[in-house]
């Protein structure tokens, strides 16, 4: 591309309609921003939420929550503020920066931050990042917008990794991964010898199977209507699959047969009333279920609650894994490169950015796990 400030994105003017690539003029970056080069970025999820409408969101808006990206300039104060942010450098970015005052934050949990900057979809100062040629402010969804080639993010939102982390893992750090490892290891705390089972193998529920596995669990249980993807949970740790019955019941018999009488923890990692409440039938006494899937705005799930008073039941719901970003994410990446949690497993299929739309309609059908946009 022959001018350094344009670049190309994929534009969603609002909610519920498609996608359109565009090209936009990329200002320089501002105080406590940088510009990234992007790498890779994973289709996930809660982007399809946007899209379809199920959430409301501002337009105009870059869409993408999950890329990793090489540092090309720093803005006024970064270098001194973020000293490990330098031209080259690979980050990871982060769709929550931390406000650092809110209740949330002073407690400790950034993850649960109700004021973040991220969530206005501008840069921490209020700008936008981007414009379009004959004027006009295009939004970044969650300040980081990766459905693009280029782009400003804020210095708090890019999280170096280690050297070696290759960039689909990175990316992949910035939501999923981060989100079902942690909702193991960080809400759940599942415990080394226990039994897990994770309804909905998405690249969250493979993720949440990969961290049940770092954590020693005995006993994984993977659950999808998929076959696909029951042999993709094994290959990332599953210990046990079960392809999901038409009606819930059979499913919640499969389960419960596997993890001698049900599972210590059961993950739900789809957002949808009908699993969640299969997640919670099939608790036996003393056991959690863990929420991690997104469902639609005002989507209700109902439960009897004397079993969960009467058998000392509980409901975890887990946003971002627990995660404390900038201290997460190198720990995440160490233990990919340690060969312990094999996220590039999760990528079935590479795509271009003008490919959105199409990746889009495979999620809808429920094919692939995540698809990765390339830049290079
Ligand atoms: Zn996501
Ligand atoms: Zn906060």
């Amino acid at each position: 591309m022959s001018d350094p400030s344009t670049i190309r994105a994929a534009v969603l003017d609002r909610p519920g309609v498609p996608t359109r690539i565009e090209a936009l003029e990329l200002v320089p970056p501002g105080p406590g921003e940088v510009r990234v080069r992007m790498a890779a970025a994973g289709v996930c999820h809660s982007d399809l939420h946007v899209r379809d409408g199920d959430w409301d969101r501002e337009g105009p808006i870059v869409m993408g929550h999950e890329g990793s990206a090489v540092v090309e300039a720093l803005g006024d104060g970064v270098a001194h503020a973020f000293p490990g942010l330098r031209p080259g450098v690979l980050v990871a970015l982060s769709w929550l920066i931390p406000c650092g005052r809110c209740r949330s934050c002073r407690a400790g949990r950034v993850w649960n931050c109700s004021d973040s900057p991220s969530y206005t979809h501008r840069m921490p100062s209020g700008r936008a990042a981007l414009r379009r040629a004959g004027g006009g402010d295009v939004l970044t969804y969650c300040a980081i917008g990766t459905f693009a080639d280029r782009q400003n993010v804020p210095a708090a939102a890019a999280i170096p990794v280690p050297d070696g982390t290759p960039p689909e893992v990175a990316a992949l750090i910035g939501c999923c991964v981060t989100t079902g490892a942690g909702a193991a290891l960080k809400t759940a705390e599942v415990r080394a010898g226990s039994s897990v089972a994770v309804i909905g193998l998405g690249g969250v529920g493979l993720s949440c199977v990969m961290g049940a596995a770092i954590a020693g669990a005995a006993r994984i249980v993977a659950v999808d209507r998929v076959a696909a993807k029951l042999d993709l949970a094994r290959i990332v740790g599953a210990t046990d699959v079960v392809l999901a019955a038409a009606d819930g019941e059979t499913t919640v018999a499969a389960i419960r047969d596997a993890t001698d009488g049900g599972p210590d923890t059961c993950f739900e990692a789809i957002g949808l009333p009908a699993t969640i409440e299969q997640a919670i039938a099939c608790l036996p006494t003393g056991a959690t279920a863990c929420l991690v899937g997104m469902t639609p705005f005002g989507a209700r799930a109902s439960f009897e609650p004397f079993p969960f008073v009467d058998g000392g039941r509980r409901i975890l719901g887990s946003n971002y894994g627990s995660a404390d970003p900038a201290a997460d994410f190198p720990r995440y990446a160490a233990l990919h490169l340690a060969g312990r949690l094999p996220a590039e497993r999760l990528v079935t299929a590479r795509i271009g950015l003008d490919d959105l739309e199409d990746a889009f309609a495979a999620m809808r059908r429920g094919e692939g796990v995540r698809s990765m946009i390339r830049f290079d």
